[in-house]
């Protein structure tokens, strides 16, 4: 703390991002990073881009990749908002869409920079406890609010809500902005874009980070109403024009129009994510279900604490999160198979 700060700064508690090591032989599964590489089409249309036109800025608005996500979503590109990573994305959401009098609504179990943001932006939060199968119930959102923001598939718990529970959410709060956060929408879930021209009030957000294995690249989005977009490109222009740099304008394009590596490579992570299930199951763990690249699971004889230390010494990180109605569960982000059986072998006989 320094008298230099201006004092709002000193309440302020920070996003604890999962650990990145240094050590490059660790088997990383804490942060649910694809195992996968990006497509070879977008590696190569960052590889074109690296000439003089560097010494230019880029397109502030990101016309070509606004398309591109646009065509892949059969949207128009006005529903279309981009930023640097959807985190960014999340922040002037919060910003522009959340600031109201009545409370913002999310899960008590859920993505943890949603407290952090509210308070950046000094926004008064109701945290709704998750069921007691950790899922999130519709109903429980039917209460006054000044928005609803919510990851499907849920974080840390992995667990999928069906569309016509988001269209619940949705109905009963017309007055409200609803966000679907789908960080981890393509390993398993039904997309909400597909209602954002019947809902007003909807707006989804969506990463390049997991399914599309470009997190080093910080490319994220919203797709909603153009009313809404116009209220995140107004806070965007007044912050930063220039979020996405050339070379993440052109990869994250050229990742969208390639379907096929996409496609093919979510489908690994979802086998070898059954299959782990299945070796956590025998070794008697309880695993919810999951429709993400990661798993959240607790074991009935054994601290989570002591297991992600355990599995530390072997050379695996997993992410462990003290917050108390969690506290014994791992986060297991799913891996290549040599990766996922690293991990089984560093848990052993249990
Ligand atoms: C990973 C993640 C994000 C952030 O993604 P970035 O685009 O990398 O900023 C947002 N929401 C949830 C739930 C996530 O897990």
């Amino acid at each position: 703390m320094s008298k230099f700060w201006s004092p709002f700064v000193k309440n302020l508690v920070p996003y604890v991002p999962g650990e990145q090591p240094k050590l490059a032989k660790l088997v990383k599964l804490n942060t649910n990073e694809n195992p996968y590489g990006p497509s070879p089409k977008a590696l190569a249309a960052m590889q074109g881009e690296l000439n003089d036109n560097l010494r230019l800025y880029p397109d502030p608005n990101g016309d070509l990749l606004k398309q591109a996500v646009a065509q892949y979503y059969g949207v128009q590109t006005a529903q279309v908002f981009l930023g640097n990573g959807s985190d960014e994305v999340l922040a002037h959401i919060f910003h522009g869409l959340f600031q109201h009098d009545q409370p913002l609504l999310f899960p008590d179990i859920s993505y943890s920079f949603y407290p952090v943001y509210c308070g950046l932006y000094g926004i008064a939060f109701d945290a709704v406890p998750l069921d007691e199968h950790f899922q999130i119930r519709a109903s429980d959102y039917a209460k006054p609010n000044g928005g609803i923001i919510f990851p499907n598939p849920n974080a840390p718990t992995g667990c999928v809500m069906a569309l016509a529970a988001v269209e619940q959410i949705l109905q009963a709060s017309p007055d409200s902005v609803v966000v679907v956060d789908e960080a981890y929408i393509d390993f398993g879930g039904e997309t909400a874009i597909s209602l954002v021209d019947r809902y007003p009030n909807l707006l989804v957000t969506q990463t390049l980070s997991k399914s599309r294995s470009l997190a080093g690249l910080r490319v994220g989005l919203a797709v909603g109403h153009p009313d809404l977009i116009e209220a995140l490109e107004r806070i965007k222009n007044s912050f930063n024009s220039y979020p996405l740099d050339r070379l993440a304008i052109v990869g994250a394009a050229a990742a969208f129009e390639d379907r096929e590596y996409f496609e093919k490579t979510c489908q690994l992570v979802i086998d070898s994510r059954e299959k782990v299930v299945g070796q956590l199951q025998a070794k008697g763990f309880e695993v919810l279900p999951s429709a993400a690249n990661f798993i959240f699971a607790r074991h009935p004889r054994h601290d989570a604490a002591a297991l992600a230390a355990k599995v530390r010494e072997q050379g695996v990180i997993v992410r462990h999160f003290k917050q108390e109605r969690i506290a014994q569960f791992l986060r297991i982000s799913i891996g290549t198979p040599e990766q996922n059986q690293a991990l089984i072998d560093a848990l052993g006989e249990l």
